[in-house]
C-alpha cells in the first residue's frame, strides 16, 4: 500500500471513530441515564456507571450488592424508595474498586449495616489514603473471611471467597432461593479485565475460582457480571463462565510463553545501546543531499527519505500507543511516555 493511500485509510477509520462516538454520545443523552430489570419478583439490577447494582427488595429490609459512583447511588436509592417501604437493610461491596464502593458514602445513615470480604475493607482503606480521600468512604462494619450466610426475607444470602482473583478480596454474592450470584469484577462479559496486581490479584486463581464458581452453583444459576463489552449482557450463564475462564488460561499461556522465549530486560537493553552506537556512526556519514533521494521502503513506500523517516516516528508512536494499551490491559502502570529508559 502506498504511503498516500495508507494515510487516507488511517484518516477515514479517524473519521468513522470521531461519527461513531458522537453517535453514542447521542444515544446516551437521549436514553435514561440509568436502567433497571428486573430478575425476580423482588431482585433487580441497576446499570448507569461503573460496576452492576444488584438489590434484593425483602420484606425484612431491602439488600443493595454494590453502589457504583456517589452520583449514580442517590438515584438507586430514590428509585427503590419508591419500590419499598422497607429500610436499608445490608449493603455488600463484591470489592473495593471505586466503581462499586464509593456511592457507598451515599448510604450512610440510611443503611444499617456495610458488608465486604476482610482484604476488601483493607484495600477500600488504603486506596482512601493514598487518594486523600477517606471522608468520602463508607467503610464496612462488617467482614467476612471464608463464608457468610444470613436468611433475610424468603431468601437465604451467602457470600463466598475463593480466594485471590481480580483483587485478593472479591466476594461471590449469592440469593440461594433465586439461584442468582453477583460476581462482581470476576465476570467480564465478553471484556478484557482489569487485573489489579496492587491489589493482590492473580490471574492463574481467578481461573480456579472461575471453576469453583462454575461447579459450586449449578446449570440454572443466573450469574451477575461486574461489566460486559459494548452490546453484551451483564447476566450470563455458567457457559460464559467457562468461556472467560478459557480467555483468561490463554492469555497466561500466551504471556508465560513469551517471558519463557524471550530475553531478560537487561539483555534488551544492551542490545539497544549497541545498536544505537552503530546507528550513530553511520547515520553521521549521510549528506544533507541524500535525504532528497527516493527510496522505495519495504518495497512499498517509494518516497523521499526524509519521508521514510518521518514513517518510522509515526511508527514508533503507532507502536508505543499498542504496549501501553497492552501493558495496562495485564494490570501493569507503563512509565510516561517522555520517559526513556
Ligand atoms: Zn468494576
Ligand atoms: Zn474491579
Amino acid at each position: 500500500m502506498q504511503r498516500r493511500i495508507f494515510l487516507k485509510n488511517s484518516s477515514l477509520v479517524l473519521a468513522a471513530i470521531a461519527v461513531f462516538s458522537n453517535k453514542t454520545i447521542a444515544q446516551l443523552i437521549a436514553d435514561p441515564a440509568w436502567k433497571i430489570t428486573m430478575l425476580t419478583d423482588d431482585i433487580g439490577i441497576f446499570t448507569e456507571k461503573g460496576g452492576t447494582i444488584l438489590f434484593y427488595l425483602s420484606k425484612d429490609g431491602i439488600v443493595v450488592v454494590d453502589s457504583q459512583f456517589p452520583d449514580t447511588a442517590p438515584h438507586l436509592i430514590d428509585e427503590l424508595k419508591k419500590r419499598s417501604q422497607q429500610p436499608f437493610r445490608l449493603l455488600i461491596n463484591t470489592h473495593h474498586h471505586g466503581d462499586h464502593s464509593s456511592g457507598n458514602i451515599a448510604f450512610k445513615g440510611l443503611v444499617q449495616h456495610v458488608l465486604a470480604h476482610e482484604n476488601s475493607k483493607t484495600n477500600q482503606e488504603r486506596v482512601a489514603k493514598e487518594k486523600k480521600n477517606e471522608d468520602q468512604q463508607l467503610y464496612p462494619d462488617q467482614t467476612f473471611g471464608t463464608v457468610w450466610c444470613e436468611k433475610i426475607g424468603g431468601e437465604e444470602v451467602c457470600l463466598h471467597y475463593f480466594g485471590a482473583a481480580h483483587t485478593n478480596g472479591d466476594a461471590l454474592v449469592q440469593f440461594k432461593k433465586a439461584n442468582i450470584v453477583h460476581m462482581g469484577d470476576l465476570m467480564f462479559n465478553r471484556r478484557h479485565p482489569y487485573v489489579d496486581k496492587n491489589a493482590g490479584a492473580s490471574m492463574s486463581n481467578w481461573i480456579t475460582v472461575l471453576d469453583k464458581a462454575y461447579s459450586t452453583f449449578n446449570k440454572k444459576t443466573r450469574y451477575v457480571c461486574g461489566h460486559a463489552a459494548e452490546g453484551y449482557e451483564v447476566i450470563v450463564n455458567r457457559d460464559d463462565l467457562k468461556l472467560f475462564g478459557d480467555y483468561l488460561s490463554k492469555v497466561l499461556q500466551f504471556t508465560e510463553a513469551e517471558i519463557k522465549a524471550g530475553k531478560t530486560k537487561e539483555e534488551i537493553l544492551k542490545k539497544w545501546d549497541e545498536e544505537t552506537e552503530v546507528i550513530n556512526h553511520y547515520f553521521n556519514m549521510i549528506s544533507e543531499e541524500r535525504f532528497q533521494e527516493t527510496f522505495n521502503l519495504f518495497g512499498e513506500y517509494e518516497f523521499p527519505v526524509y519521508q521514510n523517516i518521518l514513517y518510522f516516528v509515526d511508527n514508533e508512536v503507532h507502536h508505543r500507543g499498542q504496549g501501553y494499551v497492552y501493558l495496562r490491559a495485564l494490570g501493569i502502570e507503563p512509565p510516561f511516555f517522555w520517559e526513556r529508559f
